[in-house]
């Protein structure tokens, strides 16, 4: 039974899942050692509301798959396997075939007693834990210590690795960077901010002198128009989603650009359906006639602007016409959205990943940027540009230097002056060169030379990075690998050492969200078994490759991190509050922190906003006669990422059971596919089978794949082409074809 509120813990602390780090209260019955229920909790960026994943999506964390011994591989299970045994392409699929949607005979119980997953669905734990035995802390750690410095003794500092984690939070972000700067010598250590918005920080870092958002989503109020494109906020970030819908019934117009005709468009004043990939052609076209309707803010660009003649010269070949053939949208409706958006007073940009996940990410990002500035809309109330980040802390865990090229706050590792404070900081000479990030790292691997000893907490590379089976071939190929986390994932499956990790309700620390508001979460419950709290294992692993560190709470790390981060002044964990604080702000105790930046200045050295024109630039695997149909992969409401924790969620794994793929009702009928029929998807590096979904919010051509399910996996599909500047993998376009299964 349930008991009555009063007699329940009240535990403060912040969702797991995406970028908008609601704010939420568990409700603790001590009596059973468990969670009652969640409610939200009043925060300016949430204001108690919550969405389905937070709400009814932390049961995993008590599932009883989870990790509660150290593992250590058997000597006799070397060459790595099972999955790792065989680096065929096609090796993974026969493994995953298990009917659409996968084996449901396993599906979750409600008594949490039959969890075991058979192939199809997660890993199967009766296959993969027969090639482990139980270790001590102590035998498991010295290992990790053991391999990894000789790895690095004998084939140098380039030769480790580590992926951090965006699930961590930013003390265990600081932590694991330094572990590998000041422990191994090497800045190649990243996470997956470079599947996500890697492409936007270098735009942003490039035209605005940041990565931060210039303004929160909650500003959207004071805007009189907005552009929401490459997202669908209402499956990807739900609460943000709620302000956008709110701001609209008060007036606001939106303006929505995306290849998906989401639900948003359903809320939209203007629709624009581009085709995949061609949003540099889109906005090009925009500021053609901006500038042709003499809508441009001529005093802010004399003012705070330069580059902006190079802009006007690469924008006249983009007369609305011309952008309509490549885009598909109408010129007249490209006229109105320049119209309406250089006549406001005030407007902002959100975007998401329908941005940032091409070759061309960069570059897209670049030109809203540019349209925002020649428009004056950055730097006021209702102004600014806002990439919305994908996990709860990626923003956070960027911010304190999980990424190859920056120390924390952005100060970059190729700077003498910057590596010299850090040095004399930590007590350790540091490397002088940029790091690899994830995307290099995995193709470094398989390359001589290259990576052998890899640190992997939290990230699960195996579902989630593009072309999976080159992942698995370099997994696979490794000399070392430690996983640390709170399940056997995909990835575990290859690592020589398994660590068993804590899950965000078992420890506290600060997370970052989109906003920039850092938010304390706090313990709910302790970890099972032996399991440990993330940033206790990297100091006990730092101090057995000699460091001498002592830290004693999360604060403490917290307080080294923000000596060392001028954006983060002033924060400490006893000054967040129940709401915790936006960044940058001068006066915590009484302030909610700064939403509005660059009113005066941007962050460039010369303090103006930098424009880099952009050409558009087709796919790089386009459709032909044999994969005719373009595949865009992403994200769906219930899930999230590759589906350990909200897989193991009784509510979000019965709403959202099946891998489908979504089709444009013609495509689907043109291959004789009806609804909830199986077929199988094909591109040049793969194919999976899964359902069908017969979607009149696809375009024809186009299908979509959510990435969350390892028995239709996504990433076996996509491409491994990267942008140039972000490094950030092409997850929104690869040809593919998709035929009924009864076909051969
Ligand atoms: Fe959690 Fe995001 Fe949903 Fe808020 S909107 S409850 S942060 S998943």
């Amino acid at each position: 039974p349930i008991r009555p509120r009063q007699e329940l813990d009240a535990v403060d602390t912040v969702c797991p899942y995406c970028g908008v780090g609601c704010a939420l209260t568990y409700y603790v019955d001590r009596s059973r050692g468990a969670i009652a229920f969640a409610e939200g909790r009043d925060q300016p960026g949430s204001k108690s509301r919550l969405c389905v994943k937070g709400r009814y999506g932390w049961d995993y964390a008590a599932s009883p798959q989870r990790l509660t011994m150290p593992l250590i591989r058997k000597e006799s299970s070397y060459p790595k396997g099972p999955l790792s045994a065989d680096v065929r392409g096609d090796a993974y699929n026969d493994r995953g075939r298990a009917g659409a949607g996968g084996d449901r005979s396993a599906k979750l119980s409600r008594n949490g007693k039959d969890r075991k997953r058979k192939p199809g669905g997660l890993v199967d734990y009766d296959e993969v834990l027969p090639h482990f035995r139980e270790a001590t802390w102590e035998e498991a750690l010295d290992l990790v210590a053991r391999r990894l410095k000789e790895i690095h003794a004998e084939l140098g500092p380039g030769a480790i690795a580590g992926f951090g984690s965006a699930k961590c939070s930013n003390e265990e972000a600081y932590l694991f960077q330094k572990l590998i700067r000041a422990g191994f010598g090497t800045n190649n250590v990243d996470h997956c901010t470079r599947l996500c918005h890697a492409s936007s920080v270098a735009a942003l870092f490039e035209g605005v002198g940041s990565g931060a958002v210039s303004t929160t989503y909650g500003d959207v109020a004071n805007a009189e128009v907005v552009i929401i494109t490459g997202s669908n906020p209402t499956a990807n970030h739900p609460v943000a989603s709620s302000f956008f819908k709110q701001a609209r019934r008060r007036g606001t117009k939106i303006v929505y650009v995306d290849p998906r005709a989401s639900t948003v468009a359903e809320h939209a004043d203007y629709y624009c359906q581009v085709k995949p990939g061609t949003d540099v052609a889109f906005y090009n076209a925009v500021m053609h006639e901006v500038i042709r309707l003499g809508l441009v803010d001529m005093d802010f660009v004399r003012e705070r602007v330069s580059g902006f003649e190079e802009l006007v010269r690469t924008v006249a070949d983009y007369p609305p016409e011309r952008s309509a053939q490549i885009t598909g949208v109408d010129a007249g409706l490209i006229r109105e959205v320049a119209r309406v958006w250089g006549e406001a007073k005030a407007g902002v940009i959100y975007w998401g990943m329908g941005i940032s996940q091409h070759t061309t990410g960069t570059d897209n990002a670049r030109c809203l940027i540019a349209l925002c500035s020649i428009t004056g809309n950055v730097g006021r109330p209702g102004t600014g540009l806002h990439p919305l980040r994908g996990q709860n802390n990626v923003q956070g865990a960027s911010d304190a230097g999980l990424i190859p090229m920056f120390y924390p706050d952005y100060q970059g590792v190729d700077r003498e002056g910057t590596r010299r404070r850090f040095e004399q900081a930590w007590g350790v000479e540091l490397d002088p060169e940029r790091g690899l990030t994830v995307t290099e790292i995995i193709g470094s691997v398989l390359k001589p030379g290259g990576v052998r000893g890899m640190y992997m907490l939290g990230e699960n590379p195996f579902l989630s990075d593009p072309n999976i089976n080159k992942v698995r071939k370099a997994l696979s190929q490794l000399d070392f690998l430690v996983v640390q986390d709170i399940f056997l994932t995909e990835t575990a499956e290859f690592a020589d050492v398994i660590l068993p990790a804590s899950s965000y309700l078992e420890k506290d620390g600060s997370y970052t969200n989109t906003d920039r508001r850092v938010q304390l979460g706090r313990k709910v419950m302790d970890p099972p078994g032996q399991a440990r709290v993330d940033w206790e294992i990297i100091q006990d692993l730092a101090r057995r490759i000699g460091l001498d560190w002592s830290y004693a709470s999360s604060s403490e790390v917290f307080d080294e991190m923000v000596a060392l981060m001028p954006s983060y002044a002033n924060l400490r964990h006893d000054n967040l509050g129940r709401t915790g604080k936006l960044y940058p702000n001068a006066d915590p105790e009484h302030s909610d922190g700064t939403v509005v930046l660059f009113d005066e200045r941007f962050n460039t050295d010369d303090g103006l906003a930098h424009l880099v024109p952009a050409q558009w630039l087709p796919a790089k695997e386009l459709p032909d006669a044999e994969y005719p149909l373009v595949l865009n992969t992403g994200r769906l409401l219930e899930h999230w990422h590759t589906g350990s924790m909200t897989r193991r969620s009784f509510a979000l794994d019965t709403i959202s059971p099946v891998a489908e793929v979504y089709m444009h009702p013609k495509d689907a009928a043109d291959r004789g596919l009806a609804h909830g029929q199986t077929a199988r998807v094909r591109s040049r590096r793969g194919a999976i089978e899964l359902q069908v979904r017969v979607s009149h919010r696809e375009q024809l051509g186009n299908c979509f794949i959510p990435f969350h399910f390892r028995e239709a996996a996504a990433n076996l599909l996509t491409i491994d082409e990267i942008d140039p500047y972000g490094k950030i993998p092409e997850f929104k376009f690869c040809a593919i074809q998709v035929e009924a299964l009864s076909a051969e």
